[in-house]
């Protein structure tokens, strides 16, 4: 029984936390209103609340037009800790230190290779680096983030394609290093994440990640979709042609050999003779009207459109949002994209290319640690932004 009180207090508190933060500011009385509790219940939670400054109280004791008192106003209060988000790229370290409600500090990139040795002392020397510049809180750092670009079970990295970090325990020798809590999660699935809760206020998204794999990030009915092997939106890895080229997963075919930014370098690359190439070669080459690369793009599009189709059509999102360094600096491929999305199912469903890049994996990994410290699930600060 008394465990039954304490865990529909907690409950409780996470409703009115989140009613908060999503109504930017709000008084204890339209608290109560909104939630359905009582105002004696939602006082006491808030009290709690404003005791461990997660909230903070405004406009105490001005007065309205009509002359009377207005009610004190509650608002969530973003620096009363920070949060730290890395991206681990197989050629780069792109992080932040970040207040709550996911507003950057600090954010850098280092690039260099990664792998299975250097991985660990590159975290610890940019976490240090990160602590010795934080502003003093309450609550000091809540928790890091660290997002994996391959597979990862539970905090457990179990296939990392595009480098390799299979089976190191970065979860374990962090956690015994650093004294806050740790989270590993895939990179696409982080992506998803920070659109939901800091840019995008709507409950069905997918979000694709299209770097040198493709992965989908799949929020549905406002949650993150995991799957029974932390496998969910591994789209990169669906065949497009069942007699193509072979993948490291084992399949024949599958999409990302051909319609990821890596497999496009690659094209591109061995077209023009160079040992390797990026985004900025095909920017260039399209802005020097550069048949052979337009028509490179028009085609890779209209294969990815393929992925993209299935995927819809699988989770009837409402929005799928494309982050690639292409698409952001070659924003016009969206309409071909568009048109070949152009069935009675999928014509209806936004596609928009994501604004904040690479950074958004970062405020997936601040969503997250947030959502922990809090324990709030599918908070979205996009409603107040
Ligand atoms: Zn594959």
């Amino acid at each position: 029984m008394i465990q039954d009180k304490y865990v529909i207090r907690q409950q409780n508190e996470s409703i009115v936390l989140k009613t908060i933060i999503e109504n930017r500011t709000i008084s204890r009385a339209e608290i109560a209103n909104q939630v359905g509790l009582n105002k004696a219940s939602v006082s006491s939670i808030v009290n709690d609340l404003l005791d461990k400054q997660i909230i903070l109280e405004t406009g105490i004791g001005s007065s309205g037009n009509s002359g009377g008192r207005k009610p004190i106003s509650l608002e969530f209060n973003p620096a009363s800790g920070m949060t730290l988000a890395l991206d681990i790229g197989y050629n780069y370290v792109n992080y932040a230190l970040a207040y709550l409600d996911g507003t950057f500090f600090i954010q850098e990139k280092l690039e260099t290779s990664i792998t299975k040795h250097n991985c660990i002392p590159h975290i610890i020397e940019i976490v240090n680096n990160l602590i010795q510049k934080m502003p003093k809180t309450h609550h000091g750092i809540i928790g890091m983030t660290i997002a994996i670009h391959g597979i990862v079970d539970h905090n457990h990295i179990v296939f990392t394609p595009s480098y390799n970090l299979d089976q190191l325990d970065l979860y374990l020798q962090l956690t015994n290093y650093f004294e806050f809590p740790i989270f590993l999660e895939n990179e696409a699935n982080l992506t998803a994440l920070g659109e939901f809760t800091f840019f995008q206020s709507i409950d069905n998204i997918i979000s694709i990640s299209i770097h040198s794999g493709i992965g989908a990030g799949i929020i549905q009915n406002k949650k993150l979709l995991h799957g029974a092997h932390s496998q969910a939106g591994e789209m990169g890895h669906t065949i497009l042609y069942p007699n193509g080229k072979l993948c490291s997963c084992g399949n024949h075919g599958c999409l990302e050999k051909y319609a990821s930014n890596r497999a496009i370098y690659e094209s591109f690359s061995q077209h023009f003779g160079l040992e390797k190439a990026n985004s900025d070669n095909i920017v260039d080459a399209i802005s020097n009207n550069d048949h052979y690369t337009t028509e490179l793009l028009n085609a890779k599009t209209k294969e990815l459109a393929v992925g993209i189709n299935n995927l819809a059509l699988l989770y009837d999102t409402q929005l799928i949002i494309v982050n690639s360094s292409i698409f952001l600096k070659l924003p016009q491929f969206l309409e071909p994209l568009k048109s070949a999305l152009n069935s009675k199912f999928t014509r209806e469903i936004d596609i928009i290319i994501s604004e904040s890049g690479d950074n958004a994996t970062l405020y997936g990994g601040v969503a997250l640690s947030v959502a922990s410290f809090l324990n709030i699930e599918s908070v979205q600060f996009a409603k107040i932004r």
